[in-house]
């Protein structure tokens, strides 16, 4: 067996959930589990998540349709909404609410009208979906005359959270918590960010995603740091270990020469795995709980590490990311988020599920 394992923590997405709703100080707690629960797997993070928030949050409604089918009757916000009028009959019949962000959505609507709660989305500086306040609020008197439609809130996402400045976040928390209070319904703007660091965007709903993944939204602060338990490990074995020769190359470009003699391992994981490409010589890794780097490039099926000076045999597992090393520092290493390694990961490593 190659021993390419994705190894998920029921038990750790739980604690997530129930750190972050400990941290809304008593906002009702919609946990993401959007692409597949981040990587997760979608049955697995919503049951994992499910006694521990009110509800759960997707982007797009086959998403919520997949929720009901694992029997998953929570309240289901649909992050996109609906994109067309069977989309929009379809919510109404699997009770998701749903995010209005466009007029053409509010046409939608008045023309084939459904029972369905929505939430308005408004543009308060992302600048990507959502109306301008005035906008949104023309559409909430329309969206109000509507019969079966019931207005539930004002919905607004932040562009900045995640920033060390609170200038924007501010600014966006106060456009959205005015147009709230003037149409008099309840207000969801904070992502995992958000939640922890700003306690007056909590307001009456949250949308955690990532912290309940065990990953850090915040650059200068840890996973470990933020008390997150680690919900995957990614590992593959050692399958060569080949000595090198000062001056040597490794892997594909001939990217990364040794400056001295040493031994490099040969794991079994590679970005047909979802491991990223990109990766760079020096991206931790972790061989028998000691960490190491990797050299020269990411192929399609392997890896190269640095064994100079580590006990290891082949066989040995190679944490990819874990427990030794964050998926934060490898998304760091890799110039990207943990988001995009979580999603990347392909069917190809065998799921263990945790105990
Ligand atoms: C994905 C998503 C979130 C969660 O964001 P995180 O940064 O993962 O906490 C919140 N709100 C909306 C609308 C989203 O699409």
């Amino acid at each position: 067996m190659r021993g390419t394992f994705l190894e998920i923590r029921p038990r750790a997405l739980t604690d997530n959930a129930r750190r972050a709703r400990a941290l809304a100080n008593g906002a009702r707690v919609f946990a993401m589990v959007k692409a597949n629960g981040y990587g997760h797997g979608l049955g697995l993070a919503a049951r994992a998540f499910a006694n521990a928030v009110d509800g759960l949050g997707v982007a797009v409604i086959e998403e919520a349709q997949a929720l009901r089918h694992l029997g998953l009757a929570h309240p289901v916000l649909v992050a996109e909404g609906f994109f067309d009028a069977d989309e929009l009959a379809l919510a109404s019949r699997l009770h998701a609410e749903v995010v209005v962000h466009s007029p053409w959505q509010v046409d939608l609507l008045a023309a084939r009208p459904a029972p369905l709660g929505v939430w308005l989305k408004v543009n308060t500086g992302m600048n990507r979906l959502g109306m301008a306040p005035d906008l949104a609020r023309a559409q909430a008197a329309r969206l109000r005359a509507i019969p079966g439609v019931r207005l539930l809130g004002v919905m607004s996402h932040f562009a900045c959270a995640d920033a060390e400045d609170d200038t924007f976040t501010d600014h966006q928390l106060a456009i959205a918590d005015t147009l709230a209070k003037e149409l008099n319904v309840p207000l969801s703007a904070a992502n995992s960010a958000a939640l922890i660091r700003y306690p007056e965007a909590r307001a009456r709903r949250v949308r955690p995603g990532i912290m309940l993944y065990g990953s850090s939204p915040f650059p200068w602060r840890s996973a470990a740091d933020l008390q997150l338990a680690v919900t995957q490990r990614f590992s593959a074995r050692l399958i060569a270990i080949n000595p090198i020769q000062a001056g040597d190359t490794v892997g594909y470009g001939a990217t990364w020469r040794a400056d001295a003699p040493g031994r490099i391992g040969v794991v079994a994981v590679g970005y047909g795995d979802g491991y990223p490409r990109h990766a760079p010589s020096g991206t931790p890794v972790a061989v028998n709980g000691h960490r190491t780097r990797l050299v020269g490039r990411v192929s399609m099926d392997m890896i190269t590490v640095d064994l100079t000076g580590l006990d290891a045999r082949v066989g040995d597992a190679v944490e990819l990311w874990g427990d030794t090393v964050a998926v934060d520092e490898v998304a760091a290493a890799c110039g990207t988020i943990s988001y995009e390694l979580f999603c990347q990961v392909t069917g190809r490593p065998v799921r263990v599920i945790a105990e």
